[in-house]
């Protein structure tokens, strides 16, 4: 670690460790009403790094107060497009000229090793912005010829859907904050946003930059808190009219539940078991770094990852044997290291449940062929480390292969040459998810019958660009409801109201 890391973690340990960490209400930095705080650690080490306020029901409800309040009779949704795009575009840069210290932020309250976060969280979150700065001038509504006698102007107005609660995971906070931020800014909603409470450091920052923006009070309100607490209460309010969330299946249930005291609108983001498809012909020196990686990356905290391997028995045997080496050879340590690539799981909850799939896979019959077990050693000391791990013979009816286990552990599997393209999406179909695929494949016919029939909301072939501000990212089944990104992500921020005028 340079001199100057160094002195630049220093500093930020010593600002969290002055004083608790307050919420952003109404353009104002408060401390919660019961004056209640969490911890927040660096999942390397397992020090804490702040306190942070800890909101409650009555923080909740100012919360909302100020949002509806910024909506209703603040300038927001009524401010020009090009000026909320203006504002958009000011954010953008703003993250881009602190995206050192962003990024640092991240790497200590995620794990994320320091490479991943300037390129990910930062470079993500400007284009989330830049992205949907562009769409806030050119949001449309539509006319139509009605079939009623007489003579009618009919007109469909697209408006900003209201008040909107934003639920944010604790894997990639930042880029999941600003992705959810910028389409509902653009469209003209006004926003209470909570952190996940492992994770809320970034995000306080980024309410920093939204005030130096110039983005109204109000606009923006950064809640944070327990999600069985402060989520809930912002699931369940009367006053909120939309909820978007990214997080766990289960949790997804329990908004849709609250979501009912007042039919608000709900989209989800949940959770994955997504296959990767390698066929005999594919070109191996790519495909098996991309597997490698597609379930590695970020100790598999990624609710797109690959973590289910079909590939096929003539190549199989090559294909496991180059992704145990990279499982032995990618460098997992330090996160403030620039030559790290697997950082530590978020928590020791997180930790337990990955070793506990692992123990439940063996005991259902998989084999461990590389890793399995948390990381020895001084250099892991305290850190929530686990070994990238492969299981192989593994079968459909186990609960490694059915459930997501969200830390880097691949379930592989073989599959013959006489098992055509509808049994393999019969295999890529087999769990409750449906979020992404991956093929690796030289017949271009077989990959898209392939992607065709499988149930996801992305599918890669020979390749991922990673998440696009443009491309729809979400899932079929239980894997979510909606898009987000894309035409559809900024238009799910928008309610159509049909006007019609008699013209005689
Ligand atoms: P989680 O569901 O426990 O928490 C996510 C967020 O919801 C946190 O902010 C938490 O405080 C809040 N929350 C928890 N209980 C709540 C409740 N009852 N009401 C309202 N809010 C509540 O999920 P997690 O463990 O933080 O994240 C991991 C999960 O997220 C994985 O399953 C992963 O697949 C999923 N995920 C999905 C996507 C996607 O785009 N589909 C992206 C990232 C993560």
């Amino acid at each position: 670690m340079s001199e100057d890391l160094n002195s630049r973690v220093a500093a930020l340990q010593a600002q969290w460790s002055t004083s608790p960490a307050k919420m952003l209400i109404g353009g104002q930095w408060r401390e919660s009403q019961s004056g209640e705080t969490f911890t927040t650690e660096n999942p390397a080490t397992g020090k804490i790094l702040s306190q942070v306020a800890a909101a409650g029901e009555a923080d909740i409800n100012d919360a909302v107060a100020a949002a509806r309040k910024a909506f209703e009779s603040g300038p927001w949704p009524k401010m020009k497009p090009d000026q909320r795009a203006k504002l958009l575009l000011d954010l953008a840069d703003l993250i881009e000229k602190n995206g050192d210290e962003l990024a640092l932020i991240e790497t200590l309250d995620v794990g994320r090793p320091i490479q991943f976060s300037r390129m990910i969280d930062v470079a993500g979150s400007v284009g989330q912005l830049r992205y949907n700065a562009g769409w806030a001038t050119k949001l449309t509504g539509e006319t139509h010829e009605v079939s009623a006698p007489g003579e009618w102007l009919s007109y469909v107005l697209r408006e900003p859907i209201g008040v909107c609660a934003q639920i944010v995971p604790w894997n990639f906070p930042l880029v999941m904050a600003v992705g959810k931020l910028a389409p509902a800014l653009a469209a003209g909603c006004t926003v209470v946003l909570k952190p996940a409470e492992q994770t809320p450091l970034s995000t306080l920052r980024l309410g920093q930059l939204i005030q130096e923006a110039g983005i109204p009070d109000g606009v923006v309100n950064i809640v944070t808190g327990l999600g069985r607490t402060a989520g809930a209460a912002l699931a369940s309010h009367m006053d909120i009219d939309k909820v978007a969330f990214t997080g766990s299946t289960q949790t997804g249930r329990a908004i849709i539940d609250a979501s009912k005291t007042n039919f608000k609108r709900v989209q989800l983001e949940l959770g994955g078991k997504s296959p990767t498809f390698i066929f005999a012909d594919a070109d191996l020196s790519k495909a098996i770094p991309a597997a490698a990686m597609g379930i590695f990356f970020n100790a598999g905290q990624v609710c797109a990852a690959g973590s289910r391997l079909f590939v096929a028995e003539e190549v199989a045997d090559q294909v496991l044997e180059g992704v145990a080496g990279m499982a032995k050879m990618l460098k997992v340590g330090n996160t403030l290291n620039t030559d790290t690539v697997i950082g530590p799981l978020v928590s020791n909850i997180q930790l337990e449940r990955v070793t506990g799939y692992v123990q439940s896979g063996q005991s259902e019959g998989a084999e461990v062929l590389v890793g399995g077990k948390r990381k020895e050693g001084d250099e892991y000391a305290g850190g929530y480390y686990v070994e990238p791990t492969v299981l192989v013979e593994t079968k459909a009816s186990m609960k490694v292969r059915k459930e997501e286990i969200f830390g880097p552990v691949l379930c592989a599997a073989r599959f013959s040459a006489d098992e055509d393209v509808e049994q393999l999406a019969a295999y890529g179909n087999e769990t409750e998810f449906g979020l992404a695929a991956s093929i690796y494949t030289n017949d271009i016919t077989k990959a898209h019958k392939l992607a065709r029939r499988l149930k996801a909301g992305s599918v890669r072939i020979n390749g991922s660009p990673g998440v696009d501000p443009a491309l729809p990212l979400g899932g079929y089944k239980a894997s979510g409801w909606g898009r987000e990104n894309g035409k559809s992500g900024i238009e799910a921020y928008t309610e159509l109201k049909s006007v019609t005028v008699g013209l005689g």
